[in-house]
């Protein structure tokens, strides 16, 4: 085994083929699969997928802790919430246990693309499921195929975690009962023209807001938030429309485990944006990314960790979660998963 010859340090986050990747077709009610080397989907020109949009994916990362393991974080959590996105779209659900399984498998399979320990590179893992027969007729395709493929990415931030700027956009992503709990590549389709249009205008993410009452934090297209208020306790926003993100989860169980932090998981309304001392956005690609401040209508609202850096609580829990991950903190029990 050797690792490939790629310039970890430099990569960004695009698609790298590697060597294998993960298959299983739903048909008659099972699931078959394995490794293959083919990165072609082959489908009909009616499948489900192409018509209806029938999907959903998880995102997750491989990486080298400092004692040179090759490790996963908390696949376990992927599995359910894939289990939860299949239920709501009327999907086959692949059973947790094999999920796992199969991350582990193509993993291992690719493990010579597992960027080394320090290089800040990681093997961002992509399992996904779409409907693959012909469906014309509205209704739940009857066939399936389940893949995950791996691709190595860069470090998110090269050169520090600078703070970022965000708006808070008047478009929605997800309606009170509707998707926006659940990882269904509709929520990102519809996202698309609003960040092309935050970014034209100089903003780094869209805020979304409830759209009931325009006056609670949701969260951003692809990441959750995460406040600390003047006191030093973490305040992470609850509504039944924000995705259930790992880290963010994660994050609250360092809080209060590993710093002794208070944290409240409440509503959190725009006009208590200002009270709050520290905001970032959480999810597997970022760990936290710092905002700096918000733009609300022509009101500007700038946290007093400023534009130069992470706010020290965030920087704290930032700390903790990658040193538990990197395997230089001890880990709670079985968010560790070790791949060989
Ligand atoms: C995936 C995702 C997140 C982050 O979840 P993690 O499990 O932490 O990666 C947050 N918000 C949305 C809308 C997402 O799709």
């Amino acid at each position: 085994m050797a690792k490939k010859n790629i310039d970890w340090g430099s990569i960004g986050f695009s698609y790298i083929p590697t060597d294998k990747r993960y298959v299983a077709n739903f048909k008659d009610g099972k699931w078959e699969g394995g490794l293959t080397s083919d990165p072609n989907v082959v489908i009909n020109e009616c499948a489900g997928v192409l018509q209806y949009s029938q999907s959903c994916f998880e995102g997750l990362k491989a990486y080298t802790t400092e004692d040179g393991r090759t490790v996963c974080f908390r696949p376990d959590l992927n599995a359910a919430r894939m289990k939860s996105s299949c239920e709501r779209l009327k999907m086959p659900v692949f059973p947790e246990d094999k999920f796992v399984e199969a991350v582990k498998e193509v993993v291992k399979a690719n493990i010579d693309y597992v960027p080394p320990y320090g290089s800040g590179a990681t093997l961002y893992i992509r399992p996904y499921m779409f409907g693959s027969n012909p469906v014309i007729g509205v209704k739940p395709a009857d066939e399936y195929q389940f893949r995950i493929f791996v691709t190595p990415v860069g470090p998110y931030f090269k050169g520090g975690a600078k703070p970022i700027t965000i708006r808070v956009t008047d478009l929605d992503r997800a309606a009170p009962r509707g998707t926006g709990h659940i990882k269904a590549g509709l929520n990102y389709a519809m996202s698309l023209y609003n960040i092309v249009d935050a970014h034209e205008n100089g903003f780094d993410e869209n805020l979304y807001v409830d759209p009931a009452t325009r006056t609670k934090v949701e969260e951003t297209g692809g990441a959750n938030c995460i406040f600390v208020d003047k006191n030093g306790t973490v305040v992470v926003p609850k509504s039944p429309s924000i995705l259930p993100s790992i880290t963010r989860r994660s994050l609250v169980t360092v809080a209060k485990d590993y710093l002794g932090l208070n944290v409240e998981e409440r509503e959190v309304y725009l006009s208590e944006l200002s009270d709050f001392a520290e905001m970032g956005l959480c999810g597997t690609a970022a760990v936290i990314s710092p905002i700096g401040k918000v733009y609300d209508h022509g009101k500007e609202i700038c946290f007093p960790s400023g534009m130069d850096e992470m706010g020290p609580t965030i920087k704290k829990l930032y700390d903790t979660l990658t040193g538990i991950q990197m395997g230089r903190i001890e880990a709670p029990e079985g968010w560790i998963v070790e791949i060989k």
